[in-house]
């Protein structure tokens, strides 16, 4: 139905999409996820021409949306567009929201209109709202009006970007029950969303967007529970990572247990795992062999509470895990008292040591 090829889009200097290629196929239910920032608003609106892309091609049914003789309005009326701030005319009540459209644009008698309207208030729950304003209204609610003003336009695909993310807590669901009520329409829809679990259950394919491409698509099962790619994973199990960088023997391992200490602060480790922590880096550092280009690194999933810690240091291949290695094996026992397993390789100039930090 729409295919994307090669996407880009500039702002001045700044590259938001540098390559993105995508078939929509009618009927699909398509959420994109990914970190703020990396252009999941901006695909939408390029989408829709509400920003002209930079280079690249979409089209919808064989009509390209760029060419020039395009009859863009047209095109565009084919697409609802529902943003995080429901954008309703204030002035105009709830069932002349969703008739100014139809009677305007589509030349339609008022009489269709306001009963088309009122199917519509009915399928989102909001018939007995039909003469209010929108002032008269919760969040989840107006929402709601504005996914019904969508679809009085009778189009074919409908973009979201961020349906929920304006509102309360308590009003989110109401609007994911009524996005979940449209899909089984068959509708097709593209979803920018932060709410995991409703795309992991409503979506037929889940895009991951970052660094300005689509960085892994699947299956909600392969994207939620077997990403292939390193960035997918990090970002599904919410894993925020400290570094640190050590070039000689003589590192500042005051300094290094203050900043791991801040971190652990940061995302509220408990204070008896920041004590193991601080421990653990300490014993790791001290088994290592070559100083001069090392990294210790603690990886931490605010979804599962995962902790692991990996030090990488350069240099010729040193196991400390295989036995007459060191000469002085107390740390070693120690670190390993206190982890959940561990792992030696050797890759790329690298020895890695990586072990899981016991809960
Ligand atoms: P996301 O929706 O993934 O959070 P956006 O598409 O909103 O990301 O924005 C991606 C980047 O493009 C951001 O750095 C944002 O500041 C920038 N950006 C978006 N729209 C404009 C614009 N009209 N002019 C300049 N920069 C923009
Ligand atoms: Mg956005």
């Amino acid at each position: 139905m729409i295919t994307v090829r090669n996407l880009s889009k500039h702002f001045g200097d700044l590259v938001v999409l540098r390559d993105v290629t995508i078939d929509i196929r009618k009927g699909e239910i398509i959420t994109i996820i990914g970190p703020s920032g990396t252009g999941k608003s901006t695909f939408l609106r390029c989408l829709n021409l509400l920003e002209i892309p930079t280079g690249g091609s979409i089209t919808i049914d064989g009509i390209s949306l760029l060419a020039k003789k395009t009859n863009v309005p047209k095109l565009r009326q084919r697409m609802g567009m529902v943003f995080q701030s429901f954008n309703l005319y204030s002035h105009l009540s709830v069932l002349e929201n969703l008739t100014i459209g139809p009677i305007k644009l589509q030349g339609k008698g008022r009489r269709e209109a306001s009963k088309k309207a009122l199917e519509l208030l009915k399928l989102v729950g909001l018939t007995e709202k039909a003469y209010s304003f929108p002032d008269e209204l919760s969040g989840g609610q107006k929402q709601r009006v504005a996914i019904a003003r969508c679809m009085a336009m009778e189009p074919e695909i409908l973009l979201f970007d961020e349906p929920t993310s304006a509102l309360d807590p308590t009003m989110v669901s109401e609007v994911l029950a009524v996005i979940r009520r449209l899909a089984r329409e068959g509708i097709t829809m593209v979803i920018v969303t932060h709410e995991m679990e409703f795309a992991r259950n409503i979506s037929s394919r889940v895009l991951y967007m970052d660094e300005g491409i689509i960085y892994e698509e699947g299956p909600p099962e392969q994207i939620f529970e077997k990403p292939q790619k390193e960035k997918t994973r990090a970002f599904i199990h919410r894993i925020r990572s400290w570094h640190y960088a050590i070039t000689s023997r003589d590192y500042d391992l005051y300094h290094l247990q203050a900043d791991l200490e801040a971190f652990c602060d940061k995302h509220m480790l408990p204070r008896k795992i920041k004590e193991i922590i601080v421990h653990l880096a300490e014993e790791v550092l001290g088994i290592q062999s070559d100083y001069s280009d090392l990294s210790l690194n603690l990886h931490f999933s605010e979804k599962d509470g995962n902790l692991q810690m990996v030090c990488e240091s350069e240099g010729a291949p040193v196991n400390p895990l295989e036995e007459g290695v060191l000469e002085d094996e107390i740390g070693l026992r120690l670190i390993r008292a206190r982890s959940e397993s561990m792992h030696y390789t050797y890759k790329n100039g690298k020895n890695i040591l990586a072990l899981k930090i016991k809960g």
